[in-house]
C-alpha cells in the first residue's frame, strides 16, 4: 500500500525535498559556470599529458557539485544514472552481489542518508530499507511503487508472506520506463537548474526501452511452450507482458522455501506442459530448480531478475542482461 496521499504532498513541496536543495539550487549555476569555464580555459593552455594543479581542484569541485542520490537497489540505482547522467553522483544501499530481499544494513550504511537529495526505494521490497528510509531519509525518500503501477498479485503458489503484490516491475520494460520517467521528474524537483537535461534523458530512456519492448514481443511471439518455470516468482511482469505463464518454485523473496507439495505440483505441471527448461538465477542457490530438473528431466538454464549486477551476470548493465535473458528465453521456450 504506497501512500499515495503523502506522495502527492511530496510533489507539491519540489523545493523542500532536502537539507541541501535550497543551498544547491543558488549555488550550483554560479559555480557550474565558473568550473566549466575553468576546465575551458585549462584544456586550451595545458600542455598535453598534464593536468595543472588548478584543473584537478576544478575537477574536484565539479564532482562535489553532483546532486547525490542514494537508490535501494540496482534497478532504481541504474534508473538513476540512465535519467540524472553526469549532474547526479548515485550512491547504491544493496551491494553488488547481495540478493536485495534479505539486505541488511548497518549505520554506517545510514550515515549519508540525511544528506541526499533522492533517496529512491520500493516499499514492501526490503524491509531494512522502508525502515533506514523511514528513519533518515525525510523529505528526500521516493517511494517508486506508485509510478511502476503495481497490478499483479502474488502468485497463488507462493507462501503467503508480507508482500501480497508482486514488486518485480523492472522487468517489464514498459513499467521500468515510466519509473525513469518520474524518477526524472523527482530530479528536476530536487534541482530545478537542470530539469530540462532529466526530462531529455527520461525521454531517450523511455525511447530505449521501447525498443526492448519491441525486441521482447518479437522474439516471444512463437514460441513451444508459454508456460515459464522460475526459481523464485521474479518473473511475473515480464510473463503479462508477453504471454507467458509463470510457473515460480519459490515465492515472491527467494527465501520462501518451497514445500514438499509445492515441488511435486511444480514438477507436475513441468511434466504435463512438456517443459524442457527450468530456470534459476544468479544470486540465489539452484537446489530447488535442481530438485525439479531432476524429477522432471529438464535441464537448468540462467534467467536473471536482474536484481544486482556481479562477475557472474550474463551481461554488464540491465539492457545487456535484458537482451542475455530473452535468448535464454528464446532456447529454453522454443521459440521460433
Ligand atoms: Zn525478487
Amino acid at each position: 500500500m504506497p501512500p499515495r496521499a503523502s506522495l502527492r504532498a511530496l510533489h507539491r513541496a519540489p523545493h523542500r525535498d532536502s537539507l541541501l536543495a535550497p543551498l544547491r539550487a543558488r549555488r550550483r549555476p554560479f559555480f557550474g559556470r565558473i568550473a566549466l569555464a575553468g576546465a575551458f580555459i585549462a584544456l586550451l593552455v595545458a600542455p598535453a599529458g598534464c593536468v595543472s594543479p588548478r584543473a584537478a581542484q576544478e575537477a574536484a569541485e565539479a564532482t562535489s557539485l553532483q546532486v547525490p542520490v542514494t537508490a535501494a537497489f540496482y534497478p532504481l540505482a541504474y534508473l538513476l544514472e540512465q535519467v540524472g547522467g553526469p549532474g547526479v553522483k548515485v550512491f547504491t544501499l544493496t551491494k553488488p552481489g547481495v540478493e536485495p530481499h534479505d539486505l541488511e544494513l548497518t549505520p554506517k550504511d545510514l550515515v549519508d542518508l540525511p544528506k541526499m537529495s533522492v533517496v529512491a526505494y520500493l516499499k514492501g521490497f526490503q524491509p531494512a530499507v522502508d525502515e533506514a528510509v523511514a528513519q533518515q531519509a525525510g523529505r528526500a525518500a521516493y517511494d517508486v511503487s506508485a509510478a511502476a503501477g503495481l497490478t499483479l498479485a502474488a502468485p497463488a503458489g507462493g507462501e503467503a508472506g508480507e508482500a501480497a503484490t508482486d514488486l518485480h516491475f523492472w522487468l517489464d520494460p514498459i513499467r521500468y520506463a515510466a519509473v525513469g520517467t518520474a524518477l526524472a521528474q523527482r530530479l528536476a524537483d530536487a534541482d530545478p537548474a537542470h530539469a530540462a537535461d532529466y526530462q531529455a534523458r527520461a525521454a531517450a530512456f523511455t525511447s530505449s526501452m521501447t525498443d526492448l519492448d519491441r525486441t521482447f514481443a518479437t522474439g516471444l511471439k512463437s514460441c513451444a511452450t508459454t508456460k515459464l518455470v522460475t526459481g523464485h516468482a521474479a518473473f511475473g511482469y515480464l510473463a503479462a507482458r508477453y504471454g507467458l505463464t509463470q510457473v515460480p518454485i519459490a515465492g515472491l523473496s527467494p527465501d520462501q522455501e518451497p514445500s514438499a507439495k509445492q515441488l511435486a505440483d511444480v514438477a507436475a505441471t513441468v511434466k504435463a506442459a512438456g517443459v524442457r527448461t527450468i530456470f534459476t538465477e544468479t544470486l540465489v542457490d539452484p537446489k530447488f530448480a535442481q530438485t525439479v530438473a531432476k524429477e522432471t528431466g529438464a535441464t537448468l538454464a540462467l534467467l536473471d531478475p536482474v536484481e544486482g549486477i556481479t562477475d557472474l551476470s550474463p551481461g554488464k548493465d540491465y539492457r545487456a542482461v535484458m537482451l542475455a535473458n530473452l535468448a535464454a528465453l528464446r532456447t529454453g521456450l522454443g521459440c521460433a
